[in-house]
């Protein structure tokens, strides 16, 4: 008797059919399962285990055809991004999932905070594998200083840093992204040290600053944990806009404030509903 052999399934958080903020254009957005890190403003805990109460299972082929649904709004310069959680967690679908998208010549972005990378095999060999397939790569780089990534995160980012060399030194098109924290994600030496590591890349086409927000807590409080960041409040567009300068990011000067400005406001709450990953 044959064994039969498992379909290959992803463990996906939730879909987004209209993203404005990950990646270019209009996105058909996947919230892949699962995340290593612990980011303590993440404001989706609820992806961290692999299946929890999952939710949704699809094949690749599955969820292209699901994807394809919403190809009239992508027109030229849209697409397909998964995010999570941590969708690296996932490659073995990813891949197969990517491949069906470049099948269709569908524009591919992978947002990833880059924690699962290392160099060695079987990863290594599966993510130069992914990369052919992936047309953006959309990097958070949460803190430049180790020991301040392992007390934010609970990880190094040692490898995260490899993997955007080595990306910027294999040609791979990079979106570097930082959550703006005030009091922790936005020392001046940090930033600057942010701007000079995204200097020595070739292939960063992109950086953006994500204002922290709090709409998250609500689900800490679910799952019964202790929010780290208690009071600790978003950044105001000043700060944004200073981090912008250091940075080198242009930015609307025409808006004065984050509890102003409701196109501002909206902006946050579109980034917020994309997740942080991101
Ligand atoms: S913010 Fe992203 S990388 Fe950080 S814990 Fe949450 S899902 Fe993971």
């Amino acid at each position: 008797m044959t064994e039969e052999k498992k379909p290959l399934v992803g463990y996906v958080n939730k879909l987004e059919t209209f993203g404005l903020v990950d990646g270019p254009g209009v996105r058909f957005i996947v919230f892949l399962q699962g995340c290593h890190m612990r980011c303590k403003y993440c404001h989706n805990p609820e992806t961290w285990t692999k299946s929890g109460e999952v939710i949704q299972q699809f094949t690749p082929q599955q969820m292209i055809q699901r994807a394809l649904r919403y190809k009239p709004y992508w027109r030229d310069n849209g697409g397909i991004t998964v995010s999570g959680g941590e969708p690296l967690l996932q490659i073995d679908w990813l891949i197969a999932f990517f491949k069906e998208a470049k099948k269709r010549h569908v524009h591919t972005t992978l947002d990833t905070s880059g924690n699962p990378f290392t160099r060695e095999e079987p990863f290594f060999g599966k993510f130069n594998e992914l990369m052919k397939y992936t047309d953006l790569v959309m990097l958070d780089l949460k803190q430049m200083d180790p020991a301040q990534h392992r007390a934010l995160t609970g990880q190094d980012n040692a490898n995260i840093l490899d993997m955007a060399r080595y990306l910027s030194d294999t040609g791979k098109e990079l979106w570097i992204r930082r959550v703006l924290v005030p009091g922790i994600t936005d020392d001046e030496e940090e930033l600057k040290g942010l701007k000079t590591f995204i200097d020595s890349l070739s292939t960063v086409s992109k950086v953006e600053i994500l204002p922290y927000h709090t709409f998250g807590v609500a689900k800490w409080e679910n799952l019964h944990l202790d929010y780290p960041l208690e009071g600790v409040p978003t950044p105001t567009r000043a700060q944004v806009e200073r981090a912008e300068d250091i940075l080198g990011i242009p930015h609307d000067t025409s808006k004065s404030d984050t509890t102003e400005d409701p196109e501002f406001e909206a902006k946050l709450q579109r980034i917020l509903n994309a997740n942080y990953d991101e």
